[in-house]
This record gives structure tokens, sequence and C-alpha cells, in this order.
């Protein structure tokens, strides 16, 4: 949802204009589809993290086989 910050107010996608501007002060939105040009990145660490649980579940997964045993 497109949010401005002066305005304080939150846009639909329809209500703003083309060029991805706030109708009432022209400032910047921020969330705009098509606007924010930033290429979504996943951080670094959160694929450690994923590793981290991973490895842990499997580990886990691990001990509770040899419980069985
Ligand atoms: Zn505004």
């Amino acid at each position: 949802m497109p949010w401005c910050d002066p305005c304080e107010k939150n846009w639909t996608p329809s209500s703003v204009g083309a060029d991805g501007r706030c109708p009432t002060c022209s400032g910047p939105l921020e969330g705009t589809p098509g606007v924010d040009h930033e290429p979504v990145h996943t951080p670094w660490h959160f694929w450690v993290g994923v590793a981290a649980a991973g490895g842990y579940l499997l580990w886990r997964l691990i001990q509770a086989i040899l419980a069985v045993f």
C-alpha cells in the first residue's frame, strides 16, 4: 500500500498518479509498485539462520532416530 509520510495517508494504487507520487503533496510514496526499483535481496544472515535451523532440525531428527534403537 503506497504510504505518504507528510500526509500520513495510505493511498490505493489506483489513486496514485502514473509517476507514483502523492496526489496531494506530490511527495514520494513508500511501497509504491514500479517506483521502488531496489531489487529484493535476501540478506546473507537469513540463509545462515536457515542453515542453522536446518542443521538443528537434522540433528534432532538423528537423535530421535537413534533414541528408537
Ligand atoms: Zn502526500
